[in-house]
């Protein structure tokens, strides 16, 4: 697992492949050459090597390939929800709407 030291307040934090290259398919770059880590401590944005990183994510490729499509999936089904609240939303103000017009 790669780990990481916070260049601003210098605590030390692992960065999960799995989730990183998740992170980085995410990004609209082609070949990200840097994954931008978050210090939990800090929030400092620390950015590490994918080179450095590469052998640790080409072994956690399959589950990477899993997290992607369960985020995407869950995107999705949020998107859904947030439709059909906005659908209800609608629909409570015209009966409200309705009813002030008696
Ligand atoms: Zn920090």
């Amino acid at each position: 697992m790669a780990n990481v030291t916070c260049y601003k307040c210098r605590r030390r934090f692992d960065l999960d492949p799995v989730f990183v290259g998740a992170e980085l398919r995410k990004l609209k770059i082609k070949n990200p050459r840097h994954y931008q880590a978050v210090c939990p401590a800090c929030h400092a944005t620390n950015k590490v090597s994918v080179t450095e990183m590469q052998d640790e994510l080409d072994a956690a490729a399959d589950e990477i390939e899993a997290l992607v499509k369960e985020q995407a999936k869950a995107a999705e089904e949020a998107r859904k929800r947030a439709q059909a609240a906005a659908k209800e939303k609608k629909a409570k103000k015209e009966k409200e709407a309705a009813k002030d017009k008696k």
